[in-house]
């Protein structure tokens, strides 16, 4: 379909007609010409009236769900000319109802909508993949009709007033002069027939309401906010017609440890001053379990420690990415009256009673540089 008059106003397919409202009327005071006079404000103001036109008339909105668009194909919306606001757009409207889509009578099955599920996953799943069995309401083909929508024994009957062509041609007159119009057929809704004996299963839309389980692989290395599209796992359509997409939206949890960015995987570890000074080896929590990790004699505080292959698997590749451990070195506090001379002691032979306030090297990469970076960016 050319326009999407629903993403146009920004509203859902179900809006109600209020909704409907409300969305043009804010878009309408932010975009009408007298208020911002620019072409292209002019040209998004005739797009949010054309989707208004169409979705706020109960049966155009019904005739446009059904999958004719009255402005398609270069129709009269898109003339220009029409800068201003209040012309009769519906009179032309309805002057070009149904000339766009004279194509005869219209099949009753269409396409599925696209069904949307957010999926919650540890690190631990989004990390490595996993498999769930996910819970959707959705509808299916009815099996009492296989999707025509007639009673068993019952088939469709010819529509008596456009005689199965869907449609129904007038005459009218409008400022352009004679205009030979072809609308859908009010009677039949522009299918050409009539389903007089409707199943009573579906009552003759051909698909019911139920709740299905699909197993879904989720493969590893997602993350949030990553869509994984199901091709044909979402609703049956209208008349048995083909189903739409599923599509997973995957929301992770954040870990109490690990900060994901990208592949690669941070957390911080705190290690005793005396322990930074003298080396260690310290065992650290890992996705694949505790793994002791040495500390280097003289290790200092925001140093980073690189576990290559630790982090997260890459999507659709091979390999991990990595885990950075951030040392923090702890200074001790309440020292006892021997731990605070023995330091005492160690600063004296160190020569450290009184320090000097040194300026370390190295600061313009510590975090005041980084925000600057941030900002000069953008
Ligand atoms: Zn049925
Ligand atoms: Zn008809």
């Amino acid at each position: 379909m050319a326009n999407d008059y629903y993403a146009t106003l920004g509203v859902g397919r179900d809006a109600t007609a209020d909704e409907i409202k409300k969305a043009y009327r804010r878009l309408a005071r932010e975009l009408h010409p007298d208020v911002n006079p620019d072409p292209e404000t002019q040209e998004k103001f005739k797009e949010i009236t054309q989707a208004y036109e169409v979705l706020s008339d109960p049966q155009k909105r019904e005739m446009y769900d059904l999958g004719a668009d009255p402005f398609a194909r270069g129709g009269a919306g898109a003339g220009g000319g029409f800068g201003g606001a209040g012309f009769p757009f519906s009179d032309i409207m309805d002057a070009f109802f149904g000339t766009a889509t004279a194509r005869g009578p219209r099949s009753r099955a269409r396409r599925g909508r696209n069904a949307t599920l957010r999926v919650e996953l540890d690190l631990n799943e989004t990390a490595f993949g996993t498999t769930r069995e996910l819970t959707i309401d959705t509808a299916v083909l009815c099996e009492t009709c296989h999707g025509d929508g007639t009673a068993p024994g019952s088939h469709p009957e010819t529509c008596e007033t456009c005689h199965g062509r869907g449609e129904v041609q007038q005459v009218q007159r409008s400022f352009l002069g004679q205009v030979m119009t072809a609308r859908p057929c009010p009677t039949c809704g522009g299918f050409g027939s009539i389903i007089r004996h409707p199943c009573s299963e579906c009552s003759g839309d051909g698909r019911v309401r139920t709740r299905r389980t699909v197993k879904v692989k989720i493969p590893a290395g997602v993350e949030n906010g990553i869509h994984i599209q199901l091709a044909g796992e979402g609703e049956v359509g209208p008349g048995g017609g083909p189903p739409g997409d599923l599509f997973l939206e995957i929301v992770e949890r954040p870990h109490p440890i690990f900060e994901r960015e990208g592949d690669d995987l941070h957390c911080t570890v705190e290690i005793p001053m005396t322990a930074a000074a003298l080396g260690t080896t310290v065992t650290v929590e890992t996705l694949d379990g505790p793994e002791e990790v040495d500390i280097k004699p003289g290790t200092q505080s925001g140093q980073v420690i690189t576990m290559y292959g630790r982090g997260v698997r890459h999507l659709n590749e091979s390999g991990r990415g990595d885990l950075l451990i951030h040392i923090n070195v702890e200074t001790p506090t309440k020292l006892d009256e021997e731990q605070e001379e023995l330091l005492r002691r160690l600063a004296k032979l160190r020569g450290e009673e009184r320090p000097p306030g040194k300026f370390a090297p190295g600061h313009r990469s510590g975090v005041f540089s980084r925000l600057k970076d941030v900002f000069n960016q953008h």
